[in-house]
């Protein structure tokens, strides 16, 4: 079936993802960026660049190759594959697995298991894995913290196995950063001169000159508000927040993001922005800091390459100070907030959508 393409154009310059709104890219005179979204990976992922239309095409089509390699969501990926043979032996897998298991081992340890690809059994109880949403039973969060531990995934040349029976790991905190870099990286192979790729705000951008991006946070649960503005010319920015998927119950809200040391949703900080060398580092980053709460700002602080702007429980604001020349707080809507569904293909210029 031939895709459907539209062409829009609508007055807004910006291009809007689950909650990090982004990527408003300022071009220099005479070159006009081309912009595609399309669903990919669960969510809208938005394209512009300056380059070539086949060049999108290519990472396009990298994001749907990765995605099926890498989706606990797809029963054939070799994520899956691995989880089914939990407690067995090692099985061969891809350059590009091999790569995001050992990415996710360094930062799980870097963040002393605040992110923790192994927490899927928890994530799958409280309904978050497709399942209704439930609140589970203290019992049944204790089984489940038992499956729990990264240092389950066992890595070598070319293969890769859970040591543990019963283990399962889900990328869902790093795979779209990561698939985003690899997506950038075509591009940029493909001779763009400027990109941005937004995996419903796990971003990867690379700018050889000129202004940069300027990328724009918005306001945990306000979708449309605006919290700050952040510009960045290259590497990986991650927004995680509280109220990305959640429910109510009893008063009490629960979401998607588990603190893999109580096996509870995390109460750390309301939301988290990663800025890193990649997209990867900084979204697997973004989501420890969301669990870490204050630990946070002092592991932030510690990194050299990263950056973050936090919002603490209590709406606290907290950027890093290597951001003080890049970030600009921003307050209350400046702007009308669109309906769902429109939100997605506000752009300024040409906006194609398959
Ligand atoms: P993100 O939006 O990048 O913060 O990723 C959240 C997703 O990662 C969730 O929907 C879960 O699938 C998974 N997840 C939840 N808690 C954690 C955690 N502490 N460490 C790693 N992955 C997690
Ligand atoms: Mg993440």
């Amino acid at each position: 079936m031939q895709p459907r393409r539209v062409v829009l154009a609508l007055s807004l310059a910006l291009v809007c993802s689950a909650c990090g709104r982004s990527a408003a890219p300022e071009s220099p005179a005479g070159a006009s960026p081309l912009h595609v979204s399309r669903m990919a990976m669960g969510t809208l992922v938005q394209i512009t660049a300056e380059a070539e239309r086949p060049a999108l095409e290519a990472a396009f089509a990298e994001i749907e190759r990765l995605e099926a390699l890498l989706s606990e969501w797809r029963a054939e990926s070799e994520i899956s594959r691995l989880n089914r043979a939990a407690g067995g032996a090692f099985l061969r897998v891809s350059p590009e697995t091999e790569e995001v298991l050992r990415l996710s081992r360094d930062f799980a340890q870097e963040t002393r298991g605040a992110f923790d690809p192994t927490v899927l059994p928890l994530v799958r109880l409280y309904g978050f894995l497709g399942g209704p949403e439930r609140v589970p039973e203290p019992a049944e969060v204790e089984a489940a913290l038992a499956k729990v531990g990264w240092r389950a995934i066992e890595v070598e040349k070319g293969r890769a196995r859970l040591a543990r029976a019963g283990a399962e790991i889900g990328l869902g905190a790093i795979a779209k950063g990561y698939i985003a870099d690899r997506a950038l990286a075509v591009l940029l192979g493909q001779g763009a001169r400027r990109a941005l790729v937004n995996a419903g705000g796990d971003i990867a951008c690379f700018s050889r000159a000129g202004p940069g991006f300027s990328i724009e946070i918005e306001e945990p649960g306000k979708p449309g508000a605006p919290l700050a503005e952040l510009r960045v010319r290259s590497g990986g920015i991650a927004t995680s927040a509280a109220t990305y998927r959640s429910f109510e119950r009893g008063g009490e809200r629960y979401h998607h993001v588990i603190d893999p040391h109580t096996g509870r949703p995390a109460r750390g900080n309301r939301s988290a922005t990663a800025v890193a060398p990649t997209a990867a580092r900084a979204d697997a980053l973004a989501t420890a800091f969301l669990v870490q709460g204050d630990a946070a700002r002092r592991q932030v602080e510690a990194l050299p390459d990263v950056e973050a702007i936090l919002v603490g429980p209590g709406g606290e604001r907290w950027a890093s100070r290597g951001l003080e020349d890049a970030v600009v707080w921003r307050d209350g809507p400046s702007e009308p907030t669109l309906p769902e569904g429109k939100r997605d293909q506000e752009q300024e210029g040409r906006v194609e959508q398959d």
